[in-house]
């Protein structure tokens, strides 16, 4: 999609990649919330969880799962780590690419209310 900034940056048109293969990129988040805070996208565009489709999908999503143990076995998170997707509003989703957020470096609550 010609207007979506993680579609670029998956095709490698502007930022860093830190993990790519046929299906998935990944790159730092911009304001990261751990000392490891790394998005995870496929590189063809799709909007949230909502839209996939185990056949059409299922590749992609081994892929991104199986990158997300990769970079952290690489940035040394032998501790844990998190992966996260979040989906639509009640989700916390504000770019409309999905991602997994991988994060890790510092132990985290559960459940994810801290406001509450
Ligand atoms: P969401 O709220 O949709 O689950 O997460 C979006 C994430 O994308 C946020 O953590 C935000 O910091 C990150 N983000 C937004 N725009 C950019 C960008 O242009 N570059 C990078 N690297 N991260 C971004
Ligand atoms: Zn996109």
């Amino acid at each position: 999609m010609s207007d979506c900034i993680f579609c670029k940056i998956a095709a490698g048109e502007i930022g860093k990649l830190v993990y790519e293969d046929d299906y998935v990129a990944a790159f730092d988040d911009l304001n990261p919330v751990a000392e490891t805070h790394v998005l995870i996208v496929p590189k063809k565009h799709i909007a949230s969880l909502n839209e996939i489709d185990a056949d059409e999908h299922g590749a992609m999503a081994g892929h991104a799962l199986a990158a997300a143990a990769k970079i952290a076995a690489e940035r040394g998170l032998t501790d844990g780590y998190r992966l996260v997707s979040n989906c639509g509003a009640h989700g916390g989703q504000t770019v409309m690419h999905l991602h997994f957020h991988l994060v890790g470096g510092r132990a985290m609550g559960w459940p994810p209310f801290p406001e509450e």
